[in-house]
């Protein structure tokens, strides 16, 4: 019996069960290519949409930070850092992303990471190839427009 009891010991235990990544909404984040990435700071329903274009217009999508889960604004399976998902996008930007350090962890592998953050002392501006500071809801539409720009232009040259 004492015998069995240590055997068991031995045995590994479940402690958790993670959801597999592209459960929840069917999308996952860990192989796209560009990934616009929603921290607490622009975490409001009415804004989402103008984000999930940008992530569109870059072939991307929309991934985000445990505080924006804990909101209920997006599903666990966009949750990019310690605790989420591990992400090597060529491209990541983060919208009113602080950058803690459990998010750092999660997309340190991105090729090109940009910061959008009106704390130009943010982790995450700090480690960024390029930091856009300010307010999100004026640089965002800039971005998007700029986009849509360039795509047409690639468009007409090509006719
Ligand atoms: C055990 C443990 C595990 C964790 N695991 C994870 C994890 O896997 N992933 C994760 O993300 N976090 C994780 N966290 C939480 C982590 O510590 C941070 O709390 C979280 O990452 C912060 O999220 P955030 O950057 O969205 O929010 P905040 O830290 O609140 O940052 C919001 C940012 O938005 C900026 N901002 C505000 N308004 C605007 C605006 N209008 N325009 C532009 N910028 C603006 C602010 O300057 C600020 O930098 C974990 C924590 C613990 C303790």
């Amino acid at each position: 019996m004492k015998a069995w009891r240590e055997l068991y010991a031995l045995l590994p235990r479940v402690i958790d069960f993670i959801p597999r990544a592209t459960e929840g909404d069917g999308v996952d984040i860990t192989r796209v290519l560009a990934l616009v990435v929603v921290g607490k700071g622009a975490c409001d329903a009415k804004n989402l949409p103008m984000l999930e274009e940008l992530a569109k217009l870059l072939g991307g999508t929309i991934g985000c930070s445990r505080r924006v889960v804990e909101s209920g604004l997006l599903p666990y399976t966009r949750q990019v850092g310690q605790t989420g998902r591990t992400v090597v996008p060529k491209l990541y930007i983060g919208v009113a992303v602080s950058g803690a350090v459990q998010h750092l962890v999660g997309m340190q592998g991105a090729d090109k990471i940009i910061a959008i953050n009106t704390d130009r002392q943010a982790p995450l501006v700090q480690i960024a190839d390029y930091a856009l500071i300010g307010d999100y809801l004026e640089i965002v539409p800039r971005l998007i427009k700029g986009l849509e720009e360039r795509i047409k232009n690639f468009k007409g040259s090509k006719k």
